[in-house]
C-alpha cells in the first residue's frame, strides 16, 4: 500500500497559538515598556489577581519560574534539612530538585500504571515520621486522585503542596488543580498550556500568612512594610511586568484553547484503538498537556514518525531517581511502574490548533508502524 502524501506535524506549534493575538499582545507589550513597569508593578498585580479567580484561590504570587514556585512553596513552609518530600518518580526532574534546592530530602514513589499520577495509597507507604510534604504532580495535564490524596495527608498531617506546570485549568470532582492543596506552583514556560514568552511562574494558595511569606522570599526575604529591611534568607524569584501582561492577554484564551485539546485527545483516542494511551479518570477533567502512548520498539517507531514528518518526544526517559545527581536518594522500593513504562511512553502532537488531518495523519503512522 503507498504511503500517503507526506504531511508537516509539528510536536507544538507555538505560533498558531500566537498569531491571532498579536495585536492584543503587542499592545500590551507596548503600555508596559511606556509604564516602565518591568518589576512587579500594574500588570503583576492584575495578573496576580485575574491568575488567583481562575485558579479559584486567594491568592496568587509570580515569580520567575516553576521551579522557584516549588523551591519557594517549600521554603516558605520552612521545610528544610532532615524533613522528607514525597515525589513521584514519574515527573519533570524540576519537581525533585526544588525540593533539594530547599535542603530537604526527595522520597520518590511509584504511580497508578492506567495515569501514571501519584496515588494515596503510594504515599501512605512511603509516609515515615519525618514525612513534612507531599508534591502531587498532576502530570500531562491531568489531576491526581484529590479527594483520596487530601484524606491520607489529613491523616498523617502531611503538608500537600501541587506541582501544577502542567495542568492550568485541570479539575477533580469539579475543583481546580491548584485549589487544593495548601500551595501550588505553576510554570510559565512557553510551551505549557499557558506559556509566557519567555520563563515565568506563580504560587497560588488561600493561605495569606504563607503568601505573605512567599512574597518576601522571592524578594531578598525584604520585610513588607519596610524595604530597606530583610526578614527572610531570600532569593530572586520575580515575574516581569511584560510577561505579565501577556499572561494576562492569555489567559482569556486558555479555556478555549483547553477545549481545542480535548478535541485532538477525542480524535486520538477514537482512532488509536489498541495503542494505549495513558488513561484519564473519571473523575478528572484533564487539560491534556501532553498525549501519551505506550509503545514497543520505542526508537524504531520514533525514527518512523519522523520519517513521515511527525513530531514526538518523550515525557520522560529516565525516572528522576535513576539520574545522576538523584543516585544519593534511590528509593528503598523500586518504583517498577514508573521505570517499566520510562522506555515505552512517547508523547504525540498535542495543541489546540493541530488539525484534523494532522490527528489522523498521525494515528494512520502509529497504525502503520504495526501492520
Ligand atoms: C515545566 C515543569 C516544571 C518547571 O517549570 P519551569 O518553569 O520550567 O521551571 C516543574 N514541574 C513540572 C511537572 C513541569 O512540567
Amino acid at each position: 500500500m503507498a504511503s500517503p502524501a507526506k504531511m508537516n506535524v509539528p510536536f507544538l506549534d507555538l505560533a498558531s497559538l500566537h498569531e491571532p493575538i498579536a495585536d492584543e499582545v503587542n499592545e500590551v507589550w507596548a503600555q508596559v515598556t511606556k509604564a516602565n513597569a518591568f518589576i512587579g508593578g500594574k500588570w503583576c498585580e492584575q495578573f496576580e489577581s485575574d491568575f488567583a479567580a481562575y485558579i479559584g484561590t486567594e491568592h496568587a504570587i509570580g515569580c520567575a519560574n516553576g521551579t522557584d514556585a516549588l523551591e519557594l512553596i517549600i521554603r516558605g513552609l520552612e521545610i528544610g534539612p532532615g524533613d522528607e518530600v514525597i515525589i513521584p518518580a514519574n515527573t519533570f526532574i524540576a519537581t525533585a530538585e526544588a525540593v533539594v534546592a530547599a535542603g530537604a530530602v526527595p522520597v520518590f514513589v511509584d504511580v497508578d500504571p492506567d495515569t501514571m499520577l501519584i496515588t494515596a495509597e503510594g504515599i501512605e507507604a512511603a509516609a515515615t515520621p519525618k514525612t513534612a510534604a507531599v508534591m502531587v504532580v498532576h502530570l500531562y495535564g491531568q489531576c491526581a486522585a484529590m479527594d483520596s490524596i487530601m484524606a491520607v495527608c489529613d491523616k498523617l498531617s502531611i503538608a500537600v503542596i501541587e506541582d501544577t506546570a502542567q495542568a492550568h485549568g485541570a479539575e477533580w470532582d469539579g475543583k481546580r488543580a491548584g485549589s487544593w492543596g495548601v500551595a501550588a506552583g505553576f510554570s510559565f514556560y512557553p510551551g505549557k498550556n499557558l506559556g509566557a514568552f519567555g520563563d515565568g511562574g506563580a504560587i497560588t494558595t488561600n493561605d495569606g500568612a504563607l503568601a505573605e511569606q512567599i512574597r518576601s522570599i522571592a524578594f531578598h526575604g525584604r520585610s513588607l512594610v519596610s524595604r530597606y529591611h530583610h526578614d527572610n534568607m531570600g532569593m530572586n524569584s520575580r515575574l516581569d511586568g511584560v510577561q505579565a501582561g501577556v499572561l494576562s492577554v492569555k489567559l482569556k484564551y486558555i479555556d478555549e484553547w483547553n477545549a481545542g485539546r480535548q478535541r485532538a485527545r477525542d480524535r486520538y483516542e477514537a482512532g488509536l484503538n489498541g495503542i494505549p494511551l495513558v488513561s484519564v479518570h473519571e473523575r478528572s477533567k484533564s487539560v491534556h498537556h501532553l498525549c501519551v502512548v505506550q509503545v514497543d520498539e520505542r526508537e524504531a517507531v520514533m525514527a518512523h514518525m519522523a520519517d513521515r514528518g511527525i513530531g514526538v518526544a518523550i515525557h520522560y526517559p529516565v525516572p528522576c531517581h535513576m539520574n545522576k545527581p538523584f543516585k544519593e536518594w534511590t528509593p528503598k522500593v523500586a518504583p517498577v511502574v514508573a521505570e517499566t513504562a520510562a522506555p515505552r511512553i512517547m508523547s504525540l502532537p498535542m495543541y489546540p490548533a493541530l488539525s484534523d488531518e494532522m490527528i489522523d495523519y498521525t494515528i494512520e503512522a502509529l497504525h502503520d508502524f504495526h501492520a
